[in-house]
């Protein structure tokens, strides 16, 4: 079986045996905590993160934008259900040191929440 990893139109539920990191606005499913590559990036609005992929985002259009490691040709992501803006896609980038951002994403750490299943301590289970 193929598993295809293409960007949906509908809202995609994430694993959630698994980290996640969800939209800081209205809690859509968007990052394994496994497809984080580094934590220390800078966006927009400060730290932000480089990931591999990104869940039920939409993608705006492309523009060639000067970043502090040089000419990068990005495209705006957003939350697919809120449209909040979360950060940018590397398209392209010019300088050779630079092209292993090609294909992934930036994510400004403001805009996601990590998911937390962790049990409430007044939580008790009866037989
Ligand atoms: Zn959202």
């Amino acid at each position: 079986m193929t598993v295809y990893r293409n960007i949906t139109t509908h809202l995609n539920y994430l694993d959630d045996r698994r980290t996640i990191y969800s939209c800081a606005h209205c809690n859509t499913h968007l990052i394994y905590q496994d497809d984080i590559i580094s934590k220390a990036f800078q966006g927009q609005t400060g730290r932000a993160y480089l990931v591999v992929w990104i869940n039920n985002i939409k993608l705006g259009v492309k523009e060639k934008r000067m970043l502090i490691t040089g000419i990068h040709t990005i495209a705006e992501i957003s939350c697919i259900h809120c449209h909040n803006k979360l950060g940018w896609k590397y398209i392209h980038a010019v300088e050779s040191s630079q092209k292993f951002k090609e294909d992934k994403f930036i994510v400004e750490k403001q805009k996601i929440v990590k998911e937390t299943t962790s049990i409430p301590s007044n939580t008790y289970y009866e037989d």
